[in-house]
């Protein structure tokens, strides 16, 4: 199974990645997870993409492209993936469509997660992830057992250095021009859009995806 995830930032695109990917025992491809790993380990690809992350806008295609190739040639993807946040315009989403046809491989399912404009800014400015695994939790949706504590392996949680009003702002205008624009069209004409409501909780948006994916 090869499955997108779009949606806004706060969507809910990582949650709910979390569990579809022990749902189906598929790869989680994050490039937001790529790039921040990247930066916290200084290399030049972290370096280039945090003038970008830092203001709230897209890295740039070809930096971007470059990683998933990579990812996708790894051998663990042969049985599916699961990419979440790329593409993220329609030169990625064009440049993914040469990296599949190159691999005979193609997409399944394109899941847009809508959620209403006025929810994200809340999801976002809670968000806590942990520094060691990456979990993600909200301070009100979704808290951890001990605040400021990671559930799974203990790890101190924290907010994300763009994970600010200033940066939302930004990032939602990236996402309308740049992503939902382009992209809704690009794959609804070659039908493989699903439409899934974000706008619930977290175990009835997982159930949706499920039922969805299971056909
Ligand atoms: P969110 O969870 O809020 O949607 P991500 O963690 O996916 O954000 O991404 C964080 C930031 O990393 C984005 O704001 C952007 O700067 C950069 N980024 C992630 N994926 C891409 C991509 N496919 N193309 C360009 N930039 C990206
Ligand atoms: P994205 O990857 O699309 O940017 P996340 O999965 O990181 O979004 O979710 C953004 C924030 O909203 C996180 O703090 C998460 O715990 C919370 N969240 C995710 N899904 C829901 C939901 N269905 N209801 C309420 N909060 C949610």
């Amino acid at each position: 199974m090869n499955i997108i995830f779009m949606g806004p930032p706060g969507a809910g695109k990582g949650t709910q990645a979390a569990v579809i990917v022990k749902e189906l025992g598929i790869p989680h491809i994050s490039t937001g997870d790529a790039f921040r790993l990247a930066i916290k380990q200084e290399t030049p690809i972290g370096v280039k993409a945090k003038e970008f992350i830092d203001q709230g806008l897209l890295v740039p295609d070809d930096v971007t492209n470059g990683i998933v190739e990579e990812r996708l040639a790894q051998p663990d993807c042969k049985k599916g993936f699961l990419l979440d946040g790329f593409p993220r315009t329609l030169a990625q989403a064009e440049a993914l469509d040469k990296m599949l046809a190159a691999m005979e491989r193609k997409l399944d399912h394109v899941i847009n997660l809508k959620v209403d404009l006025n929810k994200l800014l809340v999801r976002i400015t809670g968000r806590r992830i942990c520094k060691t695994c990456g979990a993600t939790y909200h301070i009100e949706f979704n808290p951890p057992k001990q605040e400021g504590v990671c559930d799974i392996d203990g790890g101190e949680l924290y907010q994300r250095a763009d994970d600010n009003e200033e940066s939302v702002g930004t990032r939602l205008n990236e996402y309308h021009t740049k992503t939902e624009a382009p992209l809704i069209a690009y794959y609804g004409d070659q039908k493989l859009l699903r439409e899934i409501d974000g706008d619930q909780s977290i175990d009835a948006v997982s159930k949706d995806i499920v039922s969805l994916l299971r056909g």
